[in-house]
């Protein structure tokens, strides 16, 4: 199979999670549960938003016309109060507080701060006037009673949380989350808590990959680390049937004892790609297994080992089509908007240089402030560099056509 540009290969998954027909089955939630889930059924207003006229400032509730002369002071009300008192007439003002209802009569709030009271008679500050409408948001004004709030398909995070409780919903409809079997392979790889011997090195990638699965959503098991033979991967790749999805890290390059297509192949997979023009990650491959009597679809990445190239690939390939899997994206019409990797934009805060032809993924520290993002890169031993790694927050692309980046100019990073 040809090289796919990392365009190409990122349109090919895109294309996959459209044509994803089945939805996850639906779990409840209590709401404080619900951070990160997917939504999975429609949430309406239960009433109108607000659900009266609200003041948006302390101040004093009066007819916008009359702010021209001392009006007459008939009381006041506070948040959660309701005015009882007879309907507000001309020349007169009610002292209101945020977020209390507008008494009926008065059309405007003055804020506080721009008029002098005392017991007898509040008037405007000179030069102040009122506007009808000033400082009132008028009921349903942000939503009606029934309008649709959130679709299904929406990630949740604080501010949906915060709509889902405005609205009552203190259980939610979530989709399932995906499982994900995370397979390392290698002959020299020891788990984690074991002492490795002088040639041989821990199973990181694992790991790593177990926290970006939980982190996007999905439920990680890491599966016990498969030899570099035909016959252990077959039986370790058949062992991981059960899940959606499947990382497979390392064996997927060029080398003598690189038999991850071999065994995926024999267990019916079919490619979709075999390689990306891009650094780290080249050898990376997007795959599915079939649906047999037992088990539904698998998709499959196979990462290519070296602990950067790994979480390049994963986080750029694999966690969209996870965000799929767990729904996001899907609005319950059968039709899909696909997950995409969090890439933004930043000033590059020096030159970078770099021979073209690939798709550069550089470790890169991101560091913002009110006035932008500013990235550099923070140098790097190769795609084996974890340290590298962990001392960005990032990767700075490079595109394949470009030799030399100034400082300056504005690049895409990919965030973590
Ligand atoms: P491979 O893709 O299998 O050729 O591996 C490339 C490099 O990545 C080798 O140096 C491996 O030792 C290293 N590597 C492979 N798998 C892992 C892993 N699970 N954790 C850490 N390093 C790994
Ligand atoms: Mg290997």
């Amino acid at each position: 199979m040809p090289l796919l540009s990392c365009t190409d290969a990122l349109q090919l998954i895109a294309s996959k999670i459209q044509a994803l027909s089945a939805l996850r089955a639906v779990e409840i939630v209590g709401l404080d549960e619900a951070h990160g889930r997917v939504l999975a059924q429609p949430v309406a207003a239960d009433r109108d938003q607000p659900p009266f006229p609200r003041s948006t400032r302390d101040g004093y509730a009066l007819r916008a016309t009359d702010a021209g002369s001392p009006l007459a002071l008939l009381g006041g009300i506070r948040a959660g109060e309701q005015w009882t008192g007879k309907p507000l007439a001309a020349g007169e003002t009610i002292e209101i507080m945020t977020g209390a209802p507008v008494p009926v009569g008065a059309d405007a709030v003055v804020m506080l701060e721009h008029v002098s009271a005392d017991a007898a008679a509040v008037t405007l500050q000179p030069g102040r006037s009122a506007k009808a409408g000033e400082n009132i948001v008028q009921q349903a004004a942000e939503a009606r009673a029934g309008d649709v709030l959130l679709q299904p398909g929406t990630r949740l995070g604080p501010a949906e949380i915060a709509l889902l409780a405005s609205v009552g919903a203190a259980q939610v409809d979530v989709f399932a989350r995906p499982a994900v079997a995370i397979l390392s392979t290698g002959d020299e790889l020891v788990p984690v808590h074991e002492t490795p011997a002088p040639m041989q090195i821990r199973n990181s990638n694992a790991h790593g990959l177990a926290a970006m699965v939980a982190a996007q959503g999905g439920v990680p098991r890491i599966l016990p680390i498969a030899a570099d033979t035909r016959e252990a991967l077959h039986a370790a790749i058949t062992a991981a049937r059960g899940a959606d999805m499947l990382l497979l890290s390392g064996g997927v390059s060029a080398g003598k004892y690189d038999f991850v297509k071999d065994a995926l192949l024999a267990l019916g997979a079919e490619f979709f790609f075999t390689g990306v023009a891009m650094q780290p990650g080249k050898p990376a491959v997007f795959g599915r297994i079939p649906p047999d009597s037992t088990h539904g679809e698998q998709w499959v990445f196979g990462l290519p080992g070296n602990p950067v190239s790994t979480q390049v690939t994963a986080l750029l390939f694999a966690m969209p089509m996870l965000r799929a899997l767990g729904g996001e994206g899907a609005n319950g019409e059968g039709e899909r908007t696909a997950p995409q990797p969090f890439l933004a934009e930043a000033r590059l805060a020096e030159v970078v240089a770099v021979r073209p032809g690939l798709t550069r993924f550089l470790p890169a520290l991101l560091t913002s402030s009110l006035g932008g993002a500013t990235v550099r890169t923070t140098g790097w031993q190769g795609s084996g560099d974890l340290n590298a790694n962990a001392r960005a927050n990032c990767y700075l692309v490079v595109p394949p056509d470009a030799e030399r980046l100034g400082e300056g100019t504005t690049v895409t990073v990919l965030l973590q």
